[in-house]
């Protein structure tokens, strides 16, 4: 096992719905992520060269720079652009996805996305096991030992 994985990551969320920006964001906090969180594209790009962040979690439909707009920005900006983008959208319209590859993204989630399945999808590019940082056990543990 790498040291690397256990280092504590950094993930910007940009969502502008309150609930879901909420609902993400305690999720990642609760396995252990630092999170930054953005309600716009122009925030999300600001945010995302100031803090450079290891992954970020884009929103497609978001005030002033679409998702796919600040994506292109970002993958455009040598400072940012091996940051992972993950877009998360609930656009349902089939060139949706194909349009967030292009712009750049990394991955595509459509919502609705459970925490659950956005902590696994985080936690597998990072190699990462999420123990949640109120789980009561022994000590460490030896993964995959
Ligand atoms: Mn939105």
């Amino acid at each position: 096992m790498s040291q690397a994985s256990n280092d504590t990551k950094t993930v910007l969320l940009v969502e502008d719905n309150e609930d879901n920006r909420f609902i993400y964001a305690t999720a990642l906090r609760y396995v252990g992520y630092d999170v930054i969180e953005a309600v716009s594209g122009a925030q999300g790009i600001e945010q995302a060269r100031t803090r450079l962040p290891d992954l970020i979690l884009m929103d497609i439909s978001i005030p002033d720079v679409d998702g796919w707009e600040a994506t292109i920005v970002l993958k455009a900006d040598p400072m940012t652009r091996a940051i992972p983008i993950i877009a998360v959208t609930a656009h349902v319209l089939p060139g949706d996805e194909r349009r967030s590859m292009e712009a750049g993204c990394d991955a595509y989630l459509a919502k609705p996305v459970s925490p659950a399945t956005l902590i696994a999808e985080i936690d597998r590019r990072f190699g990462r096991v999420s123990v949640p940082q109120g789980t009561v056990n022994s000590g460490p543990r030896e993964l995959g030992a």
